[in-house]
């Protein structure tokens, strides 16, 4: 089978310290969880319950506001203790709901009552998927329901892509939950698929090294009434992104003579939220989390309730074997620095790590050596080093090649002098973007 990959730039990304990918571990519950009113890519949803209440686990505490907004739920029955508010190291602020648990659980350890989908309607199924505040849990939260009309109202022929490439070894849970949820994200790719309207074709977009993995979702998917098709990708790191992804599918049809169309892409995590908000009438209450990195004693993918805070997560894991020099949540190549260990894991914290000072990330930066392997693994074919400089010298001046520019980090990562390119570039594309 031919394996597809983007034509330039990008890097093989190895990590020893990212957690096996063999099984998850269920977290403790938290004796006090965070729950944030932002867990999405918009502003904050308006709170709809207030401190001294008592909530259930999976009750609406949020209530979607505006665009890019998601409904927000308690993900443990307990006591709204207080209100929370904190800048995270982007600057942006955040209030909380701090919930002490107590009372009994609603659905963990019962037995699931499963609701029929196939009648369901392409509107009733966004109005349940937003009711549920899905969002895109690989990304930057977008809510889903909204993400559904910018695609139904795409032109022709429809195409969702269920993204499984593993070009980043930190995407360690989502591989472990396409594994133990397999069924489920197949049943969520036809559930959007519906969702979607006119969709003609699902496409299992793997990492040619999880061939097997591939075959089985293809398998899965066999009872489906919509066509599957594997497309096998690269895994040189950013395969994944919608860019570089949206290249290799073009390239798989006119090999092959298929018009994709329109490309709708979802990762498994939130495939599987899908199916639980469909099939089971559920929130997104847990999610996979790969903890790892050189600081953590026990590196392991484990499955955490939405509001565990992080010091709780790492205290599961051993622990620290020495101070770390950068904690983060997401991959070394993207992640966003934590300063404050009392932060939640969220709906889209798929991983989080602490590493040492010799770890990618954590070492001291000098001043650039004009080398170019910034240059060489661009895959949009920037000069980083040049726009770095540029940006250095006139933070707000005008500097071509920033918008194309989509924060893959690989410039980054290679960079012998540690100098924070992409942090500095990207940071500069959203300044514009927002101004
Ligand atoms: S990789 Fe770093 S040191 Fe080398 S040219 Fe680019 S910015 Fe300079
Ligand atoms: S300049 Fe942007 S797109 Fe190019 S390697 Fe760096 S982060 Fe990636």
């Amino acid at each position: 089978m031919k394996v597809y990959s983007f034509p330039r730039g990008g890097l093989s990304f190895e990590d020893p310290t990212v957690p096996p990918k063999s099984s998850s571990v269920v977290a403790f519950l938290p004796p006090l969880s965070v729950i944030p009113l932002i867990q999405h890519s918009g502003g904050r949803a308006h709170p709809v319950a207030g401190v001294g209440d008592l909530v259930k686990e999976g009750m609406l505490v949020g209530r979607a506001s505006g665009p890019g907004s998601a409904n927000v739920h308690a993900t443990v029955p307990g006591r709204i203790i207080r209100m929370v508010s904190w800048k995270n190291s982007e600057g942006f602020s955040n209030d909380a709901l701090v919930i002490r648990m107590e009372g009994g659980f609603e659905r963990l350890g019962k037995r699931e009552e499963i609701f029929p989908w196939t009648s369901l309607g392409t509107y009733d199924i966004q109005r349940i998927i937003a009711e549920h505040g899905v969002v895109e849990m690989e990304g930057s939260g977008r809510p889903l329901a909204e993400m559904i009309s910018v695609f139904r109202n795409a032109p022709e022929p429809l195409s969702l892509v269920v993204r499984c490439v593993f070009d980043d070894p930190w995407l360690a849970a989502d591989y472990v939950l396409c594994r133990e949820r397999l069924k489920a994200v197949v049943e969520g790719s036809f559930i959007m698929a519906r969702a979607g309207g006119r969709v003609s074709c699902i496409v299992f977009a793997v990492s040619h090294e999880e061939r097997e993995l591939g075959e089985a979702l293809l398998a899965e998917a066999g009872q489906g009434e919509i066509p599957a098709v594997l497309v096998l990708a690269g895994s040189r790191y950013p395969q994944r992104n919608q860019r570089e992804l949206e290249m290799v599918l073009r390239n798989y049809g006119k090999k092959e003579g298929v018009e994709l169309g329109s490309l709708l892409i979802l990762g498994p995590a939130t495939l599987a939220a899908v199916h639980d908000a469909v099939k089971l009438k559920k929130p997104i209450l847990d999610r996979y989390v790969a903890v790892g990195g050189s600081a953590v004693r026990t590196p392991q993918v484990m499955k955490v309730r939405i509001g565990t805070r992080i010091r709780e997560v790492f205290a599961e894991c051993g622990g620290f074997v020495d101070n770390p020099k950068r904690i983060a949540l997401g991959s070394p190549l993207l992640g966003r620095p934590v300063t404050n260990l009392d932060e939640p894991v969220i709906k889209t914290s798929y991983a989080l790590f602490a590493i040492l000072g010799g770890q990618a990330g954590g070492q001291t930066e000098r001043n650039c050596i004009s080398c170019g392997e910034c240059r060489g693994v661009c895959p949009v074919g920037l000069d980083p080093e040049e726009l770095y400089k540029k940006i250095l010298v006139s933070p707000d001046g005008e500097t071509g090649g920033v918008p194309e520019c989509h924060g893959c980090g690989c410039c980054e990562v290679v960079c012998p002098s540690c100098l924070p390119l992409s942090e500095l570039i990207l940071g500069k594309a959203r300044r514009r973007q927002n101004a």
